[in-house]
């Protein structure tokens, strides 16, 4: 703080869907009796955690995830923080103390010593038109013509344009969004995150992708809730807003979160055994066994939001297949094999997205790759490939055969509802959690947009 000049620190906390809050006390009050006891909150406003009547929490920092904040007019120091009860004990609602408790179980299985978590974020930088914006994404559908290189089109210019689903990725001037997205890049790295590269993504609307570096688990999650506070903000300094929503724009492609994922026992990495499949060691197998068997329920938490369902549909390089395969990117489970060793050996499951609440989602996954080990799941014995042809060409018959994603959060918050109990190993979920997220997310996301009507409606129906 004295390095930097600190004037105001700043204390956050994650909310059960999974949306940063913060607090800020003036940093002459930011002593150790401050930064050892924590913070006084009112629990009952933050979404998923209380009622009204026994309101008081407490918010105490994580010290390691300080950084300075570039967005404040004066310098603030920025820290993720965990919550606590009134009477000193972790809150068991809290989504990081979640995440370390699936931690905890794993060294407790003997299994591994640490797993390693790489997500891989692609979102849309619109231009900030407020209101008009967030509607727009629901007429809008990129024309291939109208996107066509100089289709001329009244007085507009249509030169240096993104190609219908060209955006990845060629160099300016179509790419408009470089300077943009290095900017991001510099403020995460300021922040601590290690950026491994950025580029345009495929989408016609402008999509991008920033890629960090893999790490352990809780500290993977606290690095993907500073990245879209970071990405967010660059955007917003530029007049711009940023969604991660997976599908903003029909007809064009959503925006996923890949999650890389690997198991380690100290230095000695443990998914790789040259020879097999794709060198896949039996242990990373029953992994994969362990996320597709679980897929439907493992989705309620890692493709959680009604929009999630609209980017899950075949055509568009999201993994609707509950299979697995080197390279096919359709596949739910891709094993990356391109310039792979024994300590990049890993996994990377496809299907999730940003609305994913990160600790809930990666300590799900977790969870499901263990209980994949434990019962030793052959992913091979029960259909899920591996599968490497193309998906999407093969015959009826032989597509009938593999299995697809759910086709609604309905649907997969009903398959939470009777695949819970791997998730409930070493106190790592709770029943009460459990059903606090499929009520909440049954009442305020499933059943609010069903019962209004949609603008599409009024084109199909309005003069029927
Ligand atoms: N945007 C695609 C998705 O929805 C993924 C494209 C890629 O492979 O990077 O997951
Ligand atoms: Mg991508
Ligand atoms: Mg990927």
């Amino acid at each position: 703080m004295r390095q930097n000049n600190v004037e105001m620190v700043d204390f956050r906390i994650v909310d059960v869907p999974g949306r940063q809050h913060h607090v800020t006390i003036p940093a002459v009050e930011v002593d150790e009796e401050v930064l050892e006891s924590g913070i006084a909150f009112d629990g009952s406003s933050i979404q998923g955690f209380r009622g009204i009547e026994e309101s008081d929490m407490v918010m105490r920092p994580v010290l390691e995830s300080a950084f300075v904040d570039p967005f404040m007019a004066v310098p603030t120091l920025s820290l993720s923080c965990s919550v606590y009860e009134p009477n000193g004990t972790r809150f068991d609602r809290d989504p990081r103390f979640i995440a370390e408790k699936a931690e905890m179980y794993l060294k407790q299985t003997g299994v591994a010593s640490t797993a390693y978590f790489g997500p891989e974020l692609e979102f849309f930088i619109f231009d900030d038109v407020r209101f008009e914006s967030s509607n727009r994404g629901a007429f809008y559908q990129v024309d291939s013509e109208e996107a066509m290189w100089n289709t001329a089109s009244g007085e507009k210019n249509l030169g240096y344009k993104v190609k219908n689903k060209g955006g990845y990725f060629p160099v300016p001037p179509v790419d408009s969004q470089q300077d943009i997205r290095t900017e991001m890049v510099k403020e995460l790295m300021n922040a601590g995150i290690r950026v491994e590269r950025h580029h345009h993504e495929v989408a016609t609307a402008g999509q991008a992708e920033i890629n960090f570096r893999f790490s352990t688990l809780t500290r993977t999650a606290d690095n993907v809730m500073t990245y879209k506070y970071i990405i967010r903000n660059v955007a917003h300094k530029y007049g711009k807003s940023v969604t991660f929503m997976p599908k903003p724009v029909f007809g064009d492609n959503g925006s996923g979160m890949h999650v890389h994922q690997s198991l380690f026992n100290g230095d000695v990495p443990l998914f790789y055994e040259e020879g097999q499949y794709a060198n896949l060691s039996d242990m990373a197998l029953h992994y994969i066994g362990g996320i597709l068997e679980h897929a439907p329920a493992l989705l309620a938490f890692a493709t959680p939001s009604t929009n999630s369902f609209k980017r899950l549909v075949p055509g568009f390089e999201a993994p609707v297949n509950l299979v697995f395969s080197k390279g096919n990117r359709s596949a739910a489970i891709r094993v990356p094999v391109a310039a792979v060793t024994p300590k990049t050996a890993r996994i990377e499951f496809r299907t999730p997205d940003c609305t994913a609440n990160p600790y809930l989602a990666f300590a799900a996954m977790l969870m499901a790759g263990l209980d994949g080990i434990k019962r030793k799941i052959d992913p091979r014995a029960l259909g899920y490939g591996p599968l490497d042809k193309n998906i999407y060409e093969l015959p009826a018959e032989e597509k009938a055969k593999i299995r697809s994603v759910p086709g609604s959060l309905e649907e997969v918050l009903s398959a939470l509802e009777s695949d819970y109990e791997f998730l409930l190993e070493g106190g790592v979920f709770t029943k009460d959690f459990i059903k606090t997220w499929i009520d909440f997310k049954r009442t305020n996301e499933v059943a609010a947009l069903n019962l209004r009507p949609h603008p599409l409606e009024f084109q199909m129906y309005y003069d029927l």
